[in-house]
């Protein structure tokens, strides 16, 4: 007997049908002896429509009101997913977030997780198997009591926090691709699924645009141990794969220099012309920047040719561009720049492997491949297990399959 928890994102609980397709997943693990959580997301689509909505009903909403709003998508597949549960003969309840408990930071919209309160739901284990079906996005601040968010694509750290809280011996993270692939699979045909992905490339996948996990759905999985699969909903519920593993670098035999390319045209580039080249300048650009919580990632410094001026170029998240363009502006005199350029047709390309830390050179045999293309590199940041290029968004897929290639990922 295995304690389970399975989670289903959005376009597998897009329709009841798909529910009760899901649902015969949750049987099949059930019937097996297995004691079960299951995590759901809303329905594909459902989340967008509500966010748009608190958008119309008012340009600055209040945030504590949106999560209320947007997390009413995953309590309604909940509930179905219980009553199709039952339908089928098998004990389960629904669970939302605060009636879990799951406890999350007041940042509300992207709340952090703080705790997951598992003894109402083992209870339901010991009593009779009871399946819990469990809201995903979605917790309660403990002091003000009232409903946060985790952040887009938050199910699936819903789902491995609450597999750590109830000592889940697996979290299965049911989507509509069959596992981890090394791009995304609707880009570059010729990706392939993989058997099994370090914690560290795959944060560093997630992090970086491949957003078949959220971020700290992989953090949590990391620290707390949790052994973590991606696999299809769509697969026959009699005759399953099973997907793709996160696991420890250790435990992976055959390792590539690359595993896997991502990208994120959630990325916008601006770029100061003439600041004065003296002591402090970067301070005065990228304070008020952090003040402001706007996250800066590339930055380039260009070397001054006068002696007195240079060129700055960074990066800022798509969201953020408007905002950040606008306090560089009213900081115009303070920086002194003489001109202030803004770019959002550009994407972020990057490479991610753990083989880099043994390997030189990886990065450069990509600038050349990207160059004979005739694509140009507009950034460039590099850490130790990846690196990443800022490029027009009009070359995406170009880039992304010529990276795939070079670095031997293609699917024979
Ligand atoms: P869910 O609604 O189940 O949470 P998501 O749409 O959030 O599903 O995530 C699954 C999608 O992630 C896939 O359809 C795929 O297009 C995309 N994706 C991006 N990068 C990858 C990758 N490296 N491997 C697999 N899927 C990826
Ligand atoms: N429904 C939420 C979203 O669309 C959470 C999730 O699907 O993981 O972002
Ligand atoms: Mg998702």
């Amino acid at each position: 007997m295995a304690r389970l928890v399975m989670k289903f994102g959005g376009t597998s609980v897009a329709t009841v049908e798909r529910i009760k397709n899901a649902a015969r997943h949750v049987k099949r693990e059930f019937d097996a002896g297995n004691q079960v959580a299951v995590v759901v997301s809303a329905m594909s689509g459902k989340t967008n429509e509500l966010v748009a909505w608190c958008k119309e009903a008012s340009s600055v909403y209040d945030q504590a009101e949106y999560d209320t709003v947007v997390a009413s998508g995953e309590q309604v597949t909940s509930g179905l997913m219980a009553i199709v549960l039952q339908e089928m003969g098998l004990p389960a309840r629904s669970w939302q977030g605060w009636q879990i408990p799951l406890y999350g930071s007041d940042a509300h919209g992207s709340a952090r997780i703080e705790g997951v309160d598992g003894a109402g739901i083992l209870a339901g284990f010991d009593r009779n198997r009871e399946i819990a079906v469990c809201s995903g996005f979605q917790g309660i601040n403990p002091r003000s009591h009232r409903i946060v968010t985790l952040g887009r694509g938050g199910s699936d750290t819903s789902a491995v926090a609450l597999a750590a809280g109830l000592k889940a011996d697996r979290c299965d993270i049911y989507t509509d691709v069959d596992g981890v692939y090394t791009t995304d699979p609707r880009i570059v045909p010729k990706a392939r699924r993989m058997d099994k992905v370090s914690f560290e490339e795959m944060l560093e996948m997630a992090s970086l645009g491949s957003k078949v996990l959220q971020v700290r759905s992989v953090e949590i999985a990391m620290v707390q141990r949790v052994p973590t699969y991606v696999r299809s909903s769509f697969d026959d519920p009699e005759n399953p794969n099973p997907g793709t593993l996160i696991c420890d670098e250790d435990d992976i035999v055959e390792q590539q220099i690359v595993t896997g390319i991502a990208f994120s045209r959630d990325e916008a580039q601006i770029t100061l012309r003439r600041v004065a080249d003296k002591p402090g300048v970067a301070a005065a650009i990228f304070g008020p920047l952090a003040d402001a919580n706007i996250n800066v990632d590339m930055i380039i410094q260009v070397v001054s040719d006068d002696q007195a001026t240079t060129d700055i170029t960074f990066t800022v998240p798509t969201a953020d561009y408007e905002r950040a363009k606008g306090l560089l502006e009213s900081k115009h005199e303070t920086i002194a720049y003489q001109t202030l350029q803004g770019a959002t047709d550009v994407v972020k390309i990057s490479a991610i492997g753990v083989g880099m830390r043994s390997h030189a050179g990886v990065a450069a045999r990509a600038f050349r491949a990207l160059a004979e293309k005739g694509i140009n590199i507009r950034a460039i940041t590099t850490s130790e297990i990846k690196f990443s290029v800022l490029i027009d968004a009009a070359y995406t897929e170009l880039a992304v399959r010529t990276l795939h290639s070079l670095y031997g990922l293609d699917a024979a």
